[in-house]
């Protein structure tokens, strides 16, 4: 559904909190918006309220023009008393000057961000961040797709980089050595999963952007020039390992690896295929050739087939667009680790397996992925893992 909203004036920036504040506190008395109109979606509507802090939506004022298109006027009062209680800017909120690549709005745009890091407390590391991957959750992220995302933001969460400095209760590290952050950054530290090293099902995970912090202010990754994170949410990076290299194991490379070991994919002699060769299902492969596993990989596109085989090691290539080839091997593998990250056919690739092979989704469509209940699932399991959740 579409509203015209009658809006301030559409130069204001629209995600900018600052802005909107000054120019709402140079309404000295409860004030009605009046310019030109702008088309939103509600929901847009709805977040960019949220954003600028105006909460009060008070008169909704409906004009039907037509009985095919609603069109709703919309009046809003700006109330002076919410700006008082703003927190403040990214910019100012803690003392350590940064700065990095930011989406302000679902248009996947990045452009330069100034903010700031806490200052490193007595269980912190900061470290300068060298590298950091671009995992496609981060594009979903940007976009809004998965629905929950406070703009702006920074994205990353496959970080390394050079520690700078150490809190005085901090051991794993010290100023100089190689680390790593993840995907979560902080957890509640005291229920069943934390006690047992799976903070990544913490009710109260903190993912390492867009989540807010125990601070109340709102996490930023990777895609920035440097980090301060808690001591337990920091690996520390072997000596010999390349930074640039290894950054992806952070958020592709756990991902992957975990439901292998954990679904028992990771035994000589099995036969394994990896749906999707992006950022996943490149390092899928490698483990599972490690592992020593025969490994096929399918893709959409023959064009992906030489760097399957020749460069990455895999014995076998499936087009799952192409049907012969699909149904020429039915019941053949024993487990699939599907990584596609869009909205694509399941039944195929279930077709695929053997009786009780396993079929491991670790992609993250923003569409429902459809799951017909009969008649392929005889015996064969179906997971659903997610980004890095599956440690
Ligand atoms: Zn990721
Ligand atoms: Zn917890």
């Amino acid at each position: 559904m579409f509203i015209q909203l009658t809006y301030l004036d559409s130069s204001l920036p629209k995600n900018d909190a600052d802005s909107a504040t000054q120019i709402v506190a140079a309404f000295r008395s409860t004030a009605i918006i009046d310019s030109p109109p702008l088309r939103y979606p509600l929901r847009h509507l709805l977040r960019r309220l949220r954003q600028i802090r105006i909460h009060p939506l008070l008169h909704l004022r409906h004009n039907i023009r037509n009985k095919f298109n609603l069109n709703f006027s919309l009046h809003f009062f700006l109330s002076l008393k919410k700006p008082q209680s703003m927190a403040k800017s990214p910019e100012t909120e803690h003392p350590v000057v940064a700065y990095g690549w930011g989406a302000r709005d679902t248009s996947g745009v990045f452009s330069p961000f100034k903010f700031s890091r806490r200052a490193t407390g007595e269980n912190d590391v900061q470290f300068k961040v060298l590298y950091c991957g671009v995992c496609h959750s981060d594009l979903h992220m940007a976009k809004n797709e998965w629905g929950f995302s406070q703009y702006p933001i920074v994205p990353g969460h496959e970080i390394v980089g050079v520690v700078t400095e150490v809190g005085a209760k901090v051991k794993k590290v010290k100023v100089g050595d190689k680390v790593g952050v993840g995907c979560l950054v902080g957890s509640c530290g005291d229920c069943g999963q934390c006690n047992s090293d799976l903070e990544n099902y913490c009710p109260k995970q903190i993912l390492t952007y867009s989540g807010v912090y125990t601070d109340g202010t709102i996490t930023y990754g990777g895609y920035s020039n440097l980090m301060v994170a808690a001591e337990h949410f920091i690996i520390r990076w072997p000596e010999n390992f390349p930074l640039d290299i290894g950054a992806p194991l952070l958020c592709a490379g756990i991902t992957t690896y975990s439901p292998l070991r954990h679904f028992g994919l990771d035994k000589p002699g099995l036969s394994v295929g990896i749906v999707g060769l992006g950022g996943l299902g490149h390092v899928a492969v490698k483990f599972a050739k490690a592992f020593g596993t025969k490994v096929t990989v399918i893709s959409t596109s023959l064009s992906k087939k030489k760097e399957a085989i020749e460069k990455l090691g895999a014995d076998e290539f499936l087009v799952s667009r192409d049907p012969e080839q699909m149904q020429a091997a039915p019941g053949t593998l024993d487990g699939i680790i599907d990584t596609v990250s869009a909205v694509h056919p399941i039944v195929p690739l279930v077709s695929l397996l053997k009786p009780n092979g396993k079929l491991i989704l670790v992609g993250a469509p923003e569409k429902p992925l459809e799951l017909p209940g009969f008649p392929p699932y005889y015996g064969e399991e179906v997971d659903i893992g997610e980004c890095n959740w599956r440690a």
